[in-house]
């Protein structure tokens, strides 16, 4: 791999507005169409080598054969769609125009890649790509079989991530482990952890929309009910918001506490250690931190969206409002339907979710989880492995069905404010920090 070439690739990805849209019907396919074109001019030894083919339209499936095809196979999964940049007006640097900035001779060091999707997720897209284009150049063949899943609509519904994974286990692929986004290489992740942490999202929260709805006979306004149906509706969010889930540490919470405990110094790093005792502490402390962190121990809910009435001087016919719900692993949409029909206590609001369960906790330990850390180790000895819950949904959901080995990282170090720009304006990416993780998904690759 040359440098400038490989920097040069990633750019032009970013240069192509895949921008992916709740109601698909505005989503504009033929970036999608142009993408693909692009991918194979950037990555042309890959598109000569590797089986493709599109799956629900958009997502793209590569294969890479290994020399030994009763070896479970290792899967590696990027997504192709970004979000919406806003207002264009407000980035200092054009969202497609992959600007660099920063002293590209001073040893990449300084310099920065600007963009709409250099972070989420094309950075991982084209470091992956990127890898495999320089093995296949060295005429490597992994001793597995390699699947690559760029999915379409992961900002949005992520169904085409659901159709190659439905496709996959159809052919009965049982992968040795799936890697997707997530997790990162941070620092200040967890107060009074010293270094670099690689933090590994080995679950994930369900995503859920609640409609509450409440219906009633309509009328003048001279004339009003005890209660409308607005009012109802009012009154049923209210009850919600006075009732936050009850807050829990979980399983891979735990587990997050007790690897960071071993980089953690003084009373934090005992507390972190000895989780199995201090867990109310430690759940409290959370609770205590902010969003964020209160976000890690809990089932949220949060009313986004309210409709109701069709003129100023009737009764309404009809209200209704959206609550969106992240909910935690060991709950499940049933249960929070349950809990909130039984804090809405009002029979005549109806309440409805659907959504995606929590995802299944992966293990820490087995030949997956061992061939995902070993390789960290290895390129990067500084850093330690944390596991730990995300709060946000990946297309790696859909995959927890074809193997327990699921893990959710993205081998790059970023900052806190890198990692604040995601989905928001500024994203970029330190090219030193993408190259690094060329490397990681290079080795892994040499490894699989
Ligand atoms: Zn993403």
């Amino acid at each position: 791999m040359t440098t400038e070439r490989a920097i040069g690739r990633l750019a032009a990805l970013i240069r192509v507005p895949t921008v992916s849209r709740a109601d698909a019907s505005e989503t504009d396919w033929s970036a999608f169409a142009r993408f693909r074109e692009v991918l194979a001019e950037q990555f042309p030894i890959v598109h000569a080598s590797l089986d493709r083919e599109l799956v629900a339209e958009h997502t793209l499936l590569y294969r890479w054969r290994g020399r030994d095809a009763s070896l479970p196979p290792l899967i590696l999964m990027a997504h192709q769609d970004v979000v919406d940049p806003g207002d264009v007006a407000s980035w200092e640097h054009d969202p497609f125009g992959a600007e660099i900035t920063g002293d590209w001779s001073a040893g990449l060091a300084t310099a920065v890649l600007h963009g709409r999707g250099t972070i989420d997720d094309k950075g991982s897209l084209a470091a992956i790509l990127e890898a495999t284009e320089t093995l296949l150049v060295a005429r490597h063949q992994p001793a597995r079989d390699v699947w690559l899943v760029f999915g379409h609509d992961e900002e949005t519904h992520g169904t085409g991530a659901r159709a190659a994974a439905a496709l996959l286990a159809s052919r009965g692929v049982a992968p040795l482990l799936v890697l997707d986004e997530g997790g990162a290489i941070v620092e200040d992740a967890l107060p009074g952890a010293q270094g670099q942490l690689g933090v590994i999202g080995i679950t994930e929260k369900g995503v859920g929309n609640v409609r509450l709805r409440v219906a009633e006979q309509g009328g003048h306004s001279s004339t009003p009910p005890a209660m409308s149906a607005i009012g109802r509706l009012a009154r049923a969010i209210a009850r919600i918001d006075a009732k936050p889930f009850p807050a829990r540490l979980t399983a891979a919470a735990r587990r997050m506490f007790a690897a960071a405990g071993r980089r953690t110094p003084g009373l934090r790093g005992f507390l972190y250690r000895n989780v199995a005792w201090t867990a109310p502490l430690l759940r409290a402390a959370l609770v205590r931190g902010g969003a964020e962190t209160a976000a890690m121990v809990r089932t949220t809910r949060v009313a986004t969206t309210i409709n109701g009435g069709h003129a100023q001087n009737a009764i309404p016919e009809r209200a209704e409002a959206t609550v969106n719900v992240r909910i935690l692993p060991g709950e499940s949409l049933e249960s929070v339907r349950a809990r909130l029909v039984s804090v809405v206590d009002d029979p005549l609001v109806t309440v409805e979710l659907d959504g995606w369960e929590p995802a299944p906790i992966s293990p820490t330990d087995g030949p997956g989880w061992e061939l995902l850390v070993s390789t960290l180790r290895d390129v990067r000895p500084d850093v330690l492995p944390v596991p730990y819950g995300q709060t946000g949904a990946t297309d790696s959901r859909s995959f927890t069905g074809l193997t327990s080995a699921v893990y959710r990282f993205a081998p790059f170090h970023l900052t806190i404010a890198e990692r604040a720009a995601l989905h928001a304006i500024g994203e970029q990416i330190r090219l030193k920090s993408w190259l690094e993780g060329v490397e990681f998904y290079a080795e892994l690759l040499r490894r699989a």
